[in-house]
């Protein structure tokens, strides 16, 4: 019998995710949190704990966003109290594309 199969090689999250490209609208961020809202729901804490993508991090008591790392999954919208974060999709042609590594 022929050596067709091919090896496909084990891959982390981390590698898989280091696959993807995204197309960074500098103009404009996709996400934009309430601070006050944030820190009086506890809704900071929680977008920070389960964003896989470590876009939310805090600095001296307030929510920082680096936008561009956004994977678009939504999780954080599930988490936060309303209001406490206005999440949208990229403006078209901006944000995450997928590839399978
Ligand atoms: S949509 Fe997903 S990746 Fe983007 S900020 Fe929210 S939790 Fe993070």
């Amino acid at each position: 019998m022929g050596g067709g199969a091919s090896t496909v090689k084990p891959t982390t999250v981390p590698e898989r995710l280091a696959v993807n490209s995204f197309r960074v609208d500098e103009e404009e961020s996709h996400i934009v949190v309430d601070q006050e809202l944030c820190r009086t729901t506890g809704s900071g804490a929680a977008i920070i704990a389960v964003c896989p993508a470590g876009v939310y991090s805090e600095q001296d008591g307030l929510i920082l966003v680096d936008h561009a790392a956004c994977l678009e999954c939504g999780t954080c919208l599930a988490v936060a109290a309303p209001g406490a974060l206005t999440w949208r999709y990229p403006r078209g042609g901006f944000g995450v594309s997928f590839r399978e590594g």
